[in-house]
């Protein structure tokens, strides 16, 4: 494993991280769920990323059972924060003080952890003063109870203006976490110049959509049996790729992954880590076979000319 910092900070995270959306109290039972958990650990990887949203909260603490025992020094868990997990109350969404206290307070807990090394904004939040939320999350970073903030889905403007804030109040405001893949580049333009400047890295979701960039979906053909298109819940988050334009030009990335010697999952998480202000991508996995292999990825270089082949592919897409 390679790890690099975290924006302008002093915690260092590693190149790829583990997340559980979709997959932890959800779409595998719980052995499973550890078993991922372990095979990410002895890969090297020491970032975990959650949310309280995921599963409605039982994700998180699937994460906290897998994690026990594990020494806390060696790993940064991160969760985040803003939509309802309950039954719900006036407060019980958004970046308001109220709901952000309490859900930090939740989420350790259900971790069982005493503190989250980064506490990150889900969203932003359009009916709430940033002061207000960069308050309760500096008041968070006092108590200890939180190392670093961050965010994410952040438009370039909404980051400015709460880095602006953050520097205020002195709050460690260190990372955008966006959707970023081969498929999905929408930050490139102003959030990652923004956040260069800001002394903010991206920890990216989502780097091999969602499986789509392993080329395993094929256009007109069965669903492979486990697989996240599969599935009730993760087939209606994957939809959006499920398009034959899609999933035919994805399949011309086959032979430029074999001809660089890597698979095309490894192609794809090595793609994003290219992007100097990318900190980490983080994988899913439903199996643990396939951290291992994504994990692969880590310190490959990809040349200027493979990189150009990648966008004639995928060009219109
Ligand atoms: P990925 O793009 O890595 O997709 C992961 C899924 O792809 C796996 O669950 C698996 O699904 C399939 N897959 C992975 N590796 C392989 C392989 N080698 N061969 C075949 N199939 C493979 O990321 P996710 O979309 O899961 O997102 C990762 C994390 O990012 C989340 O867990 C969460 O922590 C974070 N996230 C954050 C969001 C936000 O709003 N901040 C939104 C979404 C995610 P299967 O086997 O079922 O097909």
């Amino acid at each position: 494993m390679e790890f690099r910092r975290l924006g302008r900070s002093g915690l260092n995270i590693s190149e790829i991280s583990y997340g559980n959306w979709l997959t932890h109290a959800s779409q595998v039972e719980e052995d499973q769920a550890h078993a991922c958990v372990k095979a990410a650990l002895d890969a090297g990887i020491t970032t975990f990323d959650t949310a309280d949203v995921y599963a409605n909260t039982a994700a998180e603490s699937v994460l906290g059972r897998a994690l026990k025992g594990v020494r806390r020094e060696s790993i940064e868990v991160l969760t985040k924060s803003y939509w309802p997990t309950g039954p719900g109350g006036p407060n019980d969404r958004g970046l308001g003080r109220k709901h952000i206290i309490e859900s930090a307070n939740a989420s350790l807990q259900r971790l069982q952890t005493d503190y989250l090394d980064l506490y990150q904004a889900h969203r932003f939040d359009h009916s709430v003063p940033l002061e207000e939320t960069m308050l309760a999350y500096s008041d968070l970073v006092r108590q200890g109870k939180v190392l670093y903030i961050g965010v994410s889905e952040w438009t370039a403007e909404q980051i400015a203006r709460g880095a602006a804030l953050a520097r205020e109040l002195k709050v460690p405001f260190i990372s955008h976490q966006p959707q970023y893949s081969m498929l999905w580049r929408v930050i490139e333009s102003q959030v990652v110049p923004t956040c260069e400047r800001e002394g903010i890295s991206q920890i990216v979701f989502s780097p091999i959509a969602q499986g789509i960039l392993t080329g395993k979906y094929l256009p007109g053909a069965e669903l492979p049996s486990g697989s996240r298109a599969a599935d009730e819940r993760g087939s209606r988050m994957i939809s959006r790729w499920m398009r034959d334009d899609v999933l035919t030009a994805v399949q011309g990335l086959k032979p430029l992954a074999a001809e660089a010697g890597l698979t095309m999952a490894q192609l794809a998480v090595a793609w994003v880590l290219q992007n100097p202000n990318v900190a980490s991508a983080i994988i899913g996995a439903s199996r643990p076979e396939q951290v291992r292999e994504n994990v692969k990825a880590v310190g490959v270089k990809l040349d200027a000319d493979l990189l150009k082949k990648i966008d004639e592919v995928l060009d219109g897409v």
